[in-house]
C-alpha cells in the first residue's frame, strides 16, 4: 500500500505536520496543497516587525526551500481544494485535477471575519491574514495619515500599535467594554488600554460602528471618526466549509478527538480550523495560536503513523504591542482567584490565575521568566504552586516545578 497522505492547507499546522510525519517515520508519499502562492511562512510578524519594515520578507518562510526536496514533500502551492470525496478518497483542486489519498489532513486555518457593516467593501478598508494582505496594508499605511481600527483584539491592537509607531493618528473602535476581552482578564485589558492611550491613540470602548464611508467611520452614536485607512480587526472564523460539505462533524470548527481525528477515521484536522476536547478546561475549544498549530500537528503525525498520544500541551500565546510583550500560559477563563506578582508600575509583572486552589493560567507582561515558569508548572499535573507563593517575588518559582 502506498499510504498517500494529502495535507490540505500549507500554513503553520500543515508544514509542521509534513515535517513531523517524516520524523515519525512515514515513508509514503506526502502532498502539501495550499491556496497561497508562497511556501508556508510565519504570520505573527505580519502585524508587527514586517509591517514596521523591521523584518524582511526573506525571513518569513517557516522552512528553507531545500526542505521540501530533502523530505520528499510534494507541493501544490497556489491551488485550492474545492471538494473532498470521502467515498472514493479523492480531493479535487480548482484546476479540476483530482488527487487520491489514503489519509487526509485538514489544516485549513481561519478566514478574517467581516461583520455585516455597510462600507466594508470600500477600497480603503483592509484586513490582515495573509502575506498578500500585509503587503497591501503596508502600502496603504505609507500614505495614510489617520487610521481607524475596528476591533480591539490581538491583531487589531498590534496593527494599531504599529500604525502609531509610524506616526499615524490612530483610533481603536471596540464594541465590548474592554480590549482583548475574549482572551485576557480585566487588569490585563486595562493595562493595554492605558498603554495605547499613553502612546497617543484614541481608544473607544462599547462603541458600535454604523457604517464605513470614504471619509472614515460613522459610529452608531452619530459621531464621525475621520480615517483614510480602516483596518478590520474583527476576528476570524474557522475554515470549515470544505469539511462540512463532505459531511464531517463541525461546530465552530472541525470537531476532532484528543488524537486529532475527525468523524472520519482517515481524516485528521488541526490548527485554527479544528475544535478539540481541551484537557485543561474539559471543554471543546478552538485555539488560534502558533503553539496549538505546532503541537497538534505533532499529535496528528503520531496518529497517522500509528501511535495514539492524546493532545495535552499547555496552551501559550504572545502579543507584542509597543515595547510590551504579553505572554500567556494556560487559559484564564473560569478562574476564581488571581494574584499579581511584581509591580504594575514597573511594567514588568504577571497575573497568576487559580481555580479551586490550582494554577490554571498566567499572563506575563515583560516578565518572560515568570511565563516560562508558569508553563512548566502547568505542564505538571500536581501544580502545587499556591496563590501566596505566586504573589511573593521572594519565592523562586522554580521550586514549584
Ligand atoms: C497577523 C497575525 C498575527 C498573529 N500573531 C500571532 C502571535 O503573535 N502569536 C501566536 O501564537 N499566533 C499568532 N497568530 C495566529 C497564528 O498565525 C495562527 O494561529 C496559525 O497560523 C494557525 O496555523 P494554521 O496552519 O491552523 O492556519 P494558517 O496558518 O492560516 O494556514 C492555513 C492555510 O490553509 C490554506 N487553505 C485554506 N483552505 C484551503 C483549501 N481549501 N485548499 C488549499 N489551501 C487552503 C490557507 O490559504 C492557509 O494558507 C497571528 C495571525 C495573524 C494573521
Amino acid at each position: 500500500m502506498s499510504d498517500q497522505i494529502v495535507i490540505i492547507g500549507a500554513g503553520q499546522a500543515g508544514i509542521q505536520l509534513a515535517d513531523s510525519l517524516r520524523r515519525e517515520g512515514h515513508e509514503g508519499p506526502v502532498t502539501l496543497i495550499g491556496t497561497e502562492d508562497e511556501a508556508p511562512y510565519q504570520r505573527p510578524p505580519l502585524s508587527k516587525a514586517f509591517l514596521l519594515d523591521q523584518l524582511d520578507e526573506s525571513r518569513l518562510p517557516l522552512r528553507p526551500d531545500a526542505f521540501y526536496e530533502q523530505r520528499d514533500i510534494k507541493t501544490r502551492f497556489g491551488m485550492t481544494v474545492t471538494a473532498i470525496d470521502r467515498a472514493h478518497k479523492t480531493v479535487t483542486l480548482d484546476t479540476s485535477e483530482t488527487l487520491p489519498y489514503d489519509r487526509l489532513a485538514l489544516c485549513l486555518g481561519a478566514n478574517v471575519f467581516i461583520p455585516p457593516i455597510p462600507g466594508t467593501d470600500l477600497p480603503h478598508v483592509l484586513a490582515l491574514r495573509t502575506l498578500a494582505d500585509a503587503k497591501q496594508l503596508k502600502t496603504a499605511l505609507a500614505s495614510a495619515e489617520s487610521v481607524a481600527v475596528i476591533g480591539g483584539g490581538f491583531i487589531g491592537l498590534e496593527v494599531a500599535a504599529s500604525a502609531r509607531k509610524m506616526g499615524k493618528t490612530v483610533t481603536i473602535i471596540e464594541a465590548l467594554d474592554r480590549v482583548m476581552k475574549r482572551a485576557v482578564s480585566e487588569p490585563v485589558s486595562r493595562f493595554f488600554e492605558a498603554l495605547h492611550r499613553d502612546h497617543g491613540s484614541t481608544v473607544l470602548l462599547e462603541t458600535l460602528t454604523e457604517e464605513i464611508t470614504p471619509g472614515g467611520v460613522r459610529l452608531k452614536n452619530g459621531d464621525m471618526i475621520p480615517a483614510d485607512l480602516v483596518v478590520m480587526g474583527t476576528g476570524v472564523a474557522p475554515c470549515q466549509e470544505l469539511a462540512m460539505a463532505s459531511g464531517l462533524h463541525c461546530e465552530n470548527g472541525i470537531l476532532v478527538d484528543e488524537f486529532a481525528r475527525t468523524s472520519d477515521p482517515d481524516i485528521v484536522a488541526i490548527g485554527d480550523c479544528a475544535a478539540h476536547p481541551n484537557y485543561l478546561t474539559g471543554q471543546t475549544l478552538r485555539l488560534e495560536s502558533v503553539q496549538n498549530a505546532i503541537d497538534q500537528a505533532k499529535i496528528a503525525a503520531k496518529t497517522l503513523t500509528g501511535t495514539l498520544e492524546p493532545y495535552r500541551a499547555v496552551p501559550w500565546f504572545w502579543s507584542d504591542q509597543f515595547d510590551i510583550k504579553l505572554q500567556m500560559a494556560g487559559l484564564s477563563g473560569g478562574a476564581d482567584t488571581s494574584v499579581t506578582r511584581g509591580n504594575k508600575a514597573d511594567r514588568s509583572f504577571s497575573i497568576f490565575y487559580f481555580r479551586s486552589g490550582k494554577l490554571i493560567a498566567a499572563d506575563s507582561i515583560n516578565a518572560p521568566a515568570d511565563h516560562m515558569a508558569a508553563r512548566r508548572i502547568l505542564a505538571n499535573d500536581a501544580r502545587t504552586l499556591t496563590p501566596e507563593q505566586a504573589a511573593d517575588t521572594g519565592f523562586d518559582l522554580k521550586q514549584a516545578f
